[in-house]
Formats: structure tokens, C-alpha cells, sequence
């Protein structure tokens, strides 16, 4: 099969300037057709999934505290939902348009596929900037929202979660409308919720937690011991700061963490406990590079630099197209993990490949999130709270299995760990197609 493909650009991206950027619809299909090609998987299956089951775009009209009507586009994609219901965020942001949700849909299918969830893929989201909001305006219009697509939501059809602009707060409000229409308190409509109403422990540290593990699994396995392990870590958010907590919690030498304003350096290792993520105190890692001693060996670099250090690891966990074309060949680290979503550029993840660099996809990389979810629903659906120690049990045993099913078909195939997760992913939902049929 064809040695590359890279991950649909699905967040935060409003700030890359990458000139080998696309649309993630054209890079979902890319991927469709070149993992398709390696693979012997019927025509038929193939065609299906090419296209969306269905693309639900609505109008929803807010009433804005001073009293003036505005009204906003909504969508919802439903990519395919062959393994179980459709399931994927929603994004308040300006830039979201039809052909966005669709590709992240499609994206979708394939990371619920890589972690073997029985869910198919969903996104969707509305054109508007949430910073212009009030928190009652984001309420009423997180209420009619839900009310606009009851319809072609639920806890047995399709379940959104939050994504870009939107937060736990936001699922409580979606759940709550949604609940009232149907006239019982339905918690599974959702994922993402506060853990008061039917939210999951651990469900906001998950993304960072399989960075970590999926790390922590890779350099055993090409033998690098975590105790003698460097880590670059782009990004402290959600992600990153979890993930660099993890690492270094695990024995790894964290040498440099950054914020959007920069990065700090210290090759005998960062605290990183010390510094607060993005979401406890925002630019705190800048702050923290403030109070250094450069006379210690600590150094501030650019996020630039920060990618570019000679580490064992590199983990971007910020924004996508950070590696490019531009900078590929300065690429100094031995493994790269995707915590972001995107971070590769196709031209740039076939430079690393050619250069041995080994990239772990964020379709697996960063999936503790929608697995969680998963965990999430499960609750929901009995009515009954897992605690904190059993999801980290559990994600654990779903990421360790996902990532050996991935090294499984890297060592039969001899290909890049990117190109076994789409294998992976394809061959699960083309069994489920052929074994279902089409109906009629
Ligand atoms: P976040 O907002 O919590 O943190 C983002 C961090 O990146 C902050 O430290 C911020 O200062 C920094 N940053 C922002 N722009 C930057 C830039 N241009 N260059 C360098 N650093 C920059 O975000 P997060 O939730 O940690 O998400 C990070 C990435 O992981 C995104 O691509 C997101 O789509 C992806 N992701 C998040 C989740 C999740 O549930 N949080 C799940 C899967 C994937």
C-alpha cells in the first residue's frame, strides 16, 4: 500500500500557515483511497464510504441579551454508522463549514475503528465565534441547537461531545434541552458532561493519558527505556500537560515544554508539576521561563526551536500543520507521537518516514479521549459511576491493545505505524459492511 498519508488538519489550525495545508474532507478521502489501495476490500464497501450517510445543516436562531435576533447555520455530519451509532464533537467556531464536519466525520469513523469502539463517525458544530458571546447567549443558543437536531440524535443514534469552543458546561446544557423535550433525564445523548450529571472521571485528562501510554509503549518496544528518555512536549494544554505529567511521573526527562508564546529548555529535565496547564492558568510556561536562571543551562527557545531539538521524543500537542516541508528535515527527534490533531503535513510525514523518524498517528495517539467516551456512555447507559481507577484500568487495557493491533501490522506489512492504523481501521469496518449486506 502507499507509504503515507497524514490526519485530516481537525482543530486549532486557524493559525497554520503550512503552504502543503488541505481541506480535511480532500485529506480524508486521500487517506480513504490510498490505505484502500493496499488493502483488498470491495468496491462496493469502498464507494459507501466515501460519502456521508447524511450532512444535516440547520438554522438556529438566537435571541442576543440586548434584545436583536441573530441567526447562526448548524450541521451535523453523519459519516457511517456500520459499527454502532455516530459519534462526534461539536465546534462553536467561525470557521466551521459543511465540508469540515464531513471530513472530521469521516475521521471519525476511522480512529472509533482504530480503538475497535462500536461507534461510526459524526462531527459537527455552528459558524460562530464563541468569544462574542455571553454565557446566556452560548446557553440559549446550545439549547436550540439540541432542539434543531433532536431529531437525528440520541443515545442509540448519534452522540456529541465537545470539541473546539465548546466544554462540559456546553454537553450539560445540549443533555439538559434534550432531556426536557424528551421528557426523562437521557445522560447518554452526550459525552463530555460535568461527572455531577453522568460525566466520567478522567474523561478531560484521557487525550494526554494515551499520549503517554502509546510513548511509554513505543519507546519499549524500539528500546528506549523511559529512565533514559528525552521528551519535547509542544503545547501544555489538555494534552500536553498531561501528558508530560505522565511521562516524567513514568521516569521520562522532560527537557522542554512551550505555551503559544514560547518554550523553556532544560536539558537536566523540566518540573514540569510546577508549571500549571493552559487550562489551570493560561501562558504559565512562559511565565515560569521568566523566573529562570539561563546562567543554569535553562534556556528559552521558540516553538520553532522546540521542535527541532535532538530529543528521543517529540511530542506536538498544540495545533496542526506544525511539521511541514519547511521543517521536516530539522526534524532531530528519533519518535514523533501526535498528541494534536494534524500535526504532520502529508509532504512532511513522508520526509520523517524517509529519514527513518517514526511517527505514532493521532488517530491512536490521542484516541483516550473518544474512548473515555465510550467508558462515558457505558455509565450512563447502566446508572452506574465507574471510578477514577477503573477508567484509567480500562483506557490502558483499550490503548495497549489498539497500539499492538498497529505494531502487528507494522511488522507483518513493513509499513509506517500511520499506514497500519488506516489499515486497521478499514479492514474493521469493511468486515462490518460485508457482513451486514446492503439493505435492500
Ligand atoms: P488546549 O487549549 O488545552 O492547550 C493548547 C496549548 O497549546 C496551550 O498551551 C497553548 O498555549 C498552546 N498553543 C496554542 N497555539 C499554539 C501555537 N500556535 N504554537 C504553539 N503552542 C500553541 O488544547 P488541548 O485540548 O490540549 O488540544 C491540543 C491539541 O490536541 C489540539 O490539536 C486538539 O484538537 C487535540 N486534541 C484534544 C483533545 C481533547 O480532548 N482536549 C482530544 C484529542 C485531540
Amino acid at each position: 500500500m502507499a507509504s503515507h498519508q497524514r490526519s485530516p488538519p481537525a482543530s486549532d489550525e486557524a493559525t497554520a500557515t503550512s503552504t502543503d495545508h488541505e481541506s480535511a474532507l480532500e485529506t480524508a478521502r486521500r487517506q480513504l483511497d490510498r490505505a484502500a489501495a493496499g488493502l483488498d476490500i470491495d468496491d462496493a464497501v469502498l464507494e459507501r464510504l466515501e460519502h456521508p450517510a447524511a450532512v444535516h445543516e440547520v438554522t438556529v436562531p438566537l435571541e442576543r441579551d440586548d434584545g436583536s435576533v441573530e441567526v447562526f447555520t448548524g450541521y451535523r455530519a453523519q459519516h457511517d454508522s456500520v459499527r454502532g451509532p455516530y459519534k462526534g464533537g461539536l465546534r462553536y467556531h467561525p470557521d466551521v463549514t459543511r465540508d469540515e464536519c464531513v471530513g472530521l466525520s469521516m475521521w471519525m469513523t476511522w480512529k472509533c475503528a482504530v480503538m475497535d469502539l462500536p461507534f461510526g463517525g459524526a462531527k459537527g458544530g455552528i459558524v460562530v465565534d464563541p468569544k462574542e458571546l455571553s454565557a446566556d447567549e452560548k446557553e440559549r443558543l446550545t439549547r436550540r441547537f439540541a432542539q434543531e437536531i433532536r431529531d437525528v440524535i440520541g443515545p442509540n443514534a448519534d452522540i456529541p461531545a465537545p470539541d473546539m469552543g465548546t466544554d462540559p458546561q456546553t454537553m450539560a446544557w445540549f443533555m439538559d434541552a434534550y432531556s426536557m423535550q424528551e421528557g426523562e433525564t437521557i445522560p447518554g445523548v452526550v459525552t463530555g458532561k460535568p461527572p455531577g450529571i453522568g460525566g466520567s472521571y478522567g474523561r478531560e485528562e484521557a487525550p494526554g493519558r494515551s499520549v503517554a501510554i502509546v510513548t511509554r509503549e513505543t519507546c519499549e518496544y524500539y528500546g528506549y527505556p523511559l529512565s533514559e528518555t528525552t521528551v519535547a512536549v509542544q503545547g501544555f494544554g489538555s494534552v500536553g500537560a498531561n501528558a508530560a505529567r505522565l511521562l516524567e511521573e513514568w521516569g521520562a526527562t522532560v527537557v522542554a515544554v512551550s505555551d503559544v508564546n514560547g518554550a523553556v529548555y532544560d536539558p537536566d529535565g523540566i518540573d514540569v508539576g510546577a508549571i500549571p496547564s493552559h487550562d489551570e492558568e493560561p501562558e504559565a510556561v512562559t511565565r515560569f521561563a521568566d523566573d529562570i536562571d539561563e546562567d543554569d543551562g535553562v534556556r528559552r527557545l521558540s516553538n520553532g526551536e522546540l521542535l527541532e531539538l535532538d530529543v528521543d521524543v517529540l511530542i506536538p500537542a498544540a495545533v496542526g500543520n506544525v511539521i511541514t516541508a519547511d521543517n521536516a528535515d530539522a526534524i532531530a527527534a528519533d519518535i514523533v507521537v501526535e498528541g494534536a490533531n494534524g500535526p504532520t503535513t502529508f509532504a512532511a510525514d513522508a520526509m520523517l518516514e524517509e529519514r527513518g523518524i517514526r511517527v505514532i498517528p493521532d488517530i491512536l495517539a490521542n484516541a483516550g479521549g473518544v474512548t473515555v467516551s465510550y467508558f462515558e456512555w457505558l455509565q450512563d447507559i447502566n446508572r452506574r459511576a465507574w471510578s477514577l481507577e477503573r477508567v484509567n484500568e480500562e483506557l490502558e487495557s483499550e490503548m495497549v491493545t489498539a497500539w499492538t493491533a498497529l505494531r502487528d501490522e507494522v511488522e507483518r506489512r513493513d509499513i509506517s505505524w500511520r499506514d497500519a492504523a488506516y489499515v486497521v481501521a478499514l479492514e474493521r469496518i469493511a468486515d462490518a459492511q460485508e457482513m451486514r449486506g446492503l439493505w435492500p
